[in-house]
């Protein structure tokens, strides 16, 4: 089998099927290439959390987008999403109150709605939560959290709604170039042909660049998630936390269910084969996030253990993505390495590697920020302000 497009995505996540829909849309000839199911990567797995603290005006300015699309999917994308609004409150120490407030104030620069809570007007938005040590909390009423595995197949389904194949089960082997320009991939169900590539492969992009000879600092890293069913009494929906103090974020899962993980820079340390990882949850970590818990949310001393399981993370140096054309001027672009954040920014993504691809000249969200050479240029994305991974 041959077949010939003007773009190929190698990857079907969210990241490719967001850029797939993208990209047909504009009306391109586009074939998204995935070596398992749609959203079988770590984009299925995703605790989906849609919250809009960020300490970058990019990323803030990307997730407000998202956010957007995430609140009107059906009437912007087609489908469902599972939005669930539900708010979100981002916790932090005496130590970090300044950056908090810095990063609120950038956040209400963009447009978006957060503000500032003493302990008191904390405890109306989510009664039962320990504030003793508590300097200051941030709230977002709008933020929540989306379901993954919907999310990314109505994006499979509107980029082909808009004429994208989706070619599942077809593993990428190889990246094929001619005079420094890519012309296609080989896979494991024969060969595609496209003068642009888009890598979109999250713990696998290394994988897939070092195929087309470029060495990418993306490292696939395992990182687990824990699920508790909350005590009788208290099965209503709670808001998104993420608690700066205690390293730890959780929020509702249908089912009165609490789905939690960790806020922890050392996930990088875990570096595993993508292909080949233990994906059963530990008992020593369901412990210890559940006592990180229960330091916050007290009620949760009753809530009662459900499993859990481990998935990926595509972790860069800086935890921010490469999203750039690899050499300049070859049609091989990469879009990974989206470090453990990437979900809720997926809509404005497919917008920005769209307007890349096809050459937009003053693009809404421009790029230029993940470059691929900004560690070699020692100039990492940096938050203005920031405690632990905000992004
Ligand atoms: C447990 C967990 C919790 C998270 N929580 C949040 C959160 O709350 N909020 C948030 O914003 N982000 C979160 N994230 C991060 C977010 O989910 C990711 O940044 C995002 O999903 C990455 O999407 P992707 O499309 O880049 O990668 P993926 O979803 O991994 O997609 C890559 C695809 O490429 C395919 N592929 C790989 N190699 C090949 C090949 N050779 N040929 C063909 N196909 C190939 C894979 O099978 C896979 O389907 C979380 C991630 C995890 C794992």
């Amino acid at each position: 089998m041959q077949q010939t497009f003007d773009v190929i995505v190698v990857g079907a996540g969210i990241m490719g099927c967001s850029t797939a829909y993208q990209l047909a849309r504009r009306g391109l000839k586009v074939a998204v290439l995935e070596k398992g199911l749609v959203a079988s990567g770590g984009s299925g797995k995703s605790s989906a959390i849609i919250r809009q603290h960020y300490s970058n005006e990019l990323t803030a300015r990307m997730a407000l987008y998202s956010l957007r699309v995430f609140q009107h999917f059906d009437e912007v994308v087609g489908g469902e999403c599972g939005f669930t609004e539900t708010g979100f409150v981002a916790l932090t120490s005496a130590h970090d109150r300044a950056g908090l407030e810095a990063n609120v104030a950038l956040q209400r620069r963009v447009g978006i709605r957060t503000e500032i809570l003493g302990p008191e007007a904390l405890l109306e938005v989510m009664p039962g939560l320990n504030t003793a040590d508590l300097v200051a909390a941030a709230w977002e009423p709008e933020s929540g959290y989306a379901d993954p595995y919907l999310t990314v197949n109505s994006f499979a389904q509107a980029a082909r709604r808009e004429g994208a194949q989706i070619f599942q089960q077809t593993r990428v082997t190889g990246v094929r170039f001619a005079g420094g320009r890519v012309q296609g991939v080989d896979t494991t169900q024969g060969r595609f042909d496209a003068g642009v590539v888009v890598n979109a492969t999250g713990a696998w992009g290394a994988q897939v660049a070092a195929m087309a000879g470029i060495e990418a600092p993306i490292k696939s890293c395992r990182v687990q998630v824990g699920f508790f069913r909350r005590p009788p009494g208290h099965e209503a929906p709670h808001p998104v936390v993420a608690d700066f103090v205690h390293a730890v974020y959780y929020r509702s899962e249908t089912g009165a269910l609490t789905l939690a993980g960790l806020i922890d820079p050392s996930e990088a340390e875990a570096v595993v084969d993508p292909d080949d990882f233990d994906e059963q949850v530990e008992p020593g970590f369901v412990l210890e996030v559940g006592e990180r818990i229960i330091a916050r949310y007290p009620v949760m001393e009753q809530s009662e253990s459900t499993g859990g399981y481990a998935s990926l993370y595509a972790i860069t140096p800086d935890w921010h993505p490469l999203v750039d054309e690899v050499p300049d001027g070859s049609g091989f672009y990469i879009c990974a390495g989206f470090s453990g954040h990437g979900f809720k920014l997926g809509p404005a993504v497919g917008k920005m590697m769209a307007d890349l691809v096809t050459g937009v000249e003053d693009p809404e969200f421009d790029p230029t920020m993940f470059r691929f050479t900004r560690f070699e240029e020692n100039d990492p994305v940096r938050g203005q302000y920031e405690y632990s991974i905000v992004g």
